[in-house]
């Protein structure tokens, strides 16, 4: 459904993705993980065309959507639940979940639309008419993933829908997402929890410094002896798998320039 190759984004000065490329398969759930600043967030925002990369390609569909804007990203049917929630406090819950239909042409009041997409969240049927800034951590998540499939994706990309939650509302979050997978739902997802989301997924990218340091079966990435480094931001070359796809000389040096120079720019204060 997916194909993601050697995606470059940079803001300004900054490389923060350098070289990515990934796959998600019809059905699958595909985790990005990896440590803060890893490129994860850029990765996704170029999937959902919230940012443009400088070089490289996505197809979705069999189609190039390097170049598209969100909107036509959304209307082709990439919906992106976004870092923070993002909903509107002072809109109903109801209200909210109008908004997310926007893609189908039409805000689906009290239509088969809501009433289907309650059914996998009947925390929010009974809360409906309250303003959303009245739910708590847990339920706004809840809320900014039903509002995400009332648009009828094709693929949902989730960023981050566990930061900030606590654990018990993290469970629920991932139990939710158990469940979407059952219906058939397509996701990648980047989380920074990384144990519960390698449980959880199909496949698994880890990203350090802009780069894919692991990949594979998430059951195989969360038992690579060198998750916990790549994690960290601290991958040796050599404890990295795939070996056919072990990043080459010239990549790791990429790797070691690009780290140096983020650090820099993030010290000297030369961020955009
Ligand atoms: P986090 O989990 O902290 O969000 P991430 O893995 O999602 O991290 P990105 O947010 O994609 O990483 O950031 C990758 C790099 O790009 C980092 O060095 C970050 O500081 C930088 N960056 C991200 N957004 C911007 C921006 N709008 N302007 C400048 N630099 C940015």
């Amino acid at each position: 459904m997916l194909e993601v190759h050697d995606l470059h984004v940079r803001y300004g000065e900054i490389a923060a993705t350098n070289g990515i490329s990934l796959t998600v398969g019809d059905g699958e759930i595909v985790a990005v993980t990896g440590a803060n600043g890893a490129g994860k967030s850029s990765t996704l925002n170029a999937v959902a065309g919230i940012v443009h990369p400088t070089s490289g390609s996505i197809r979705f569909d069999g189609q190039e959507m390097a170049a598209c804007p969100s909107h036509e990203c959304i209307r082709r049917g990439i919906v992106q639940v976004p870092e923070g929630r993002k909903i509107f406090g002072t809109l109903t819950v109801l209200e909210n979940l109008q908004l997310g239909a926007y893609r189908l042409g039409s805000f689906q009041i009290d239509s088969a639309g809501v009433d289907e997409v309650l059914e996998q969240f009947p925390i929010l049927a009974d809360r409906l008419h309250v303003p959303a800034s009245c739910l708590s951590g847990g339920q706004a998540q809840m809320l900014a993933l039903a509002r995400g499939l009332m648009a009828q994706p094709k693929l949902l990309l989730l960023d981050e829908p566990t930061l900030g939650l606590s654990p018990i509302a993290a469970d629920d979050v991932f139990d939710l997402i158990r469940g979407l997978r059952e219906i058939g739902l397509t996701i990648l997802m980047v989380e920074q929890n990384v144990h519960q989301t390698l449980a959880l997924a199909d496949r698994a990218y880890v990203i350090e410094g802009g780069c894919v340091v692991l990949k594979g079966d998430a059951r195989d990435v969360a038992s690579a002896s060198g998750l916990t480094s790549a994690y960290l931001g601290m991958a040796d070359q050599s404890e990295r798998i795939s070996p056919s796809e072990r990043s080459s000389p010239e990549e790791q040096e990429i790797i070691k320039t690009r780290t140096a120079e983020n650090r820099d720019i993030f010290q000297n204060g030369n961020r955009i």
